[in-house]
């Protein structure tokens, strides 16, 4: 009798651990991959079977940079300023921390208080020239340190963008990642070609040039000299 409930608890216990094994290989088969922006190293999307996945995990998608390098930066305003400041920072801290932005570089950008290695300026139009003699009442500019956005295109985009059908969220992404562009060390680029995407270094603000709208870097733009990073 002894011998007989020992063997069936043997039995018992080895059919449990089938069981559970059958069943963590069934639910780990079927758990859906997530693989969002915040998705380091995703697994191709083709990856269903287990065959694809293997060789999925040999070629892994690498949908971002690993960010480990930190850019500071403070915002400031100039001059009269209408504009919600705390919508303006906020604004500016979404274009920074979209994975389509210069983050592809490599980079967090992180917002301070003082000490930051530049600084984003709201300025009222009639104050941009203040900044120096490259600046005008009309555009947004960048003089050294200062990332200078003009307030009244940060309120009513360009007439180009308008007829061009350019959303105001979209101009704002656009102008803030140009501006930074020329702190990262850039200067300006032409259209590649007729119904190319244009660089984020082209003034898209005046003149596409036959390019269409975009308001993100190129790949061919992801370096820089400031923060020594190459292409
Ligand atoms: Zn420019």
């Amino acid at each position: 009798m002894q011998r007989t409930l020992k063997f069936t608890v043997q039995f018992s216990v080895v059919g449990l651990a089938v069981a559970l094994i059958f069943l963590t290989s069934f639910a780990h088969a079927q758990a859906p991959l997530v693989c969002d922006a915040s998705t380091l190293f995703c697994p191709a999307s083709k990856a269903h079977s287990l065959p694809d996945t293997l060789s999925a995990i040999k070629t892994p998608n690498v949908s971002g940079p690993v960010k480990t390098r930190v850019v500071t930066y403070q915002v400031a305003s100039k001059g009269t300023i209408t504009v919600d400041a705390g919508t303006f920072a906020a604004q500016v801290a979404q274009t920074y921390a979209d994975p389509r932005g210069w983050s592809r570089l490599g980079v967090t950008f992180k917002q301070v208080v003082s000490g930051g290695q530049f600084t984003v300026v709201l300025a009222q139009a009639d104050s941009v020239p203040t900044f120096g003699s490259i600046c005008d009442t009309v555009w947004s500019c960048t003089v050294g340190n200062n990332v200078i956005i003009n307030q009244d295109r940060w309120l009513y985009a360009s007439q180009t963008w308008n007829q061009a059908g350019g959303s105001l969220r979209d101009y704002r992404h656009m102008v803030v990642n140009h501006e930074t562009g020329h702190w990262l060390g850039h200067g300006h680029e032409q259209c590649g070609g007729a119904g190319q995407s244009a660089p984020i270094m082209l003034q898209q603000s005046i003149n596409l040039q036959g390019c269409t709208f975009n308001i993100w870097p190129l790949q061919s733009e992801l370096w820089s000299t400031t923060l020594g990073i190459r292409s």
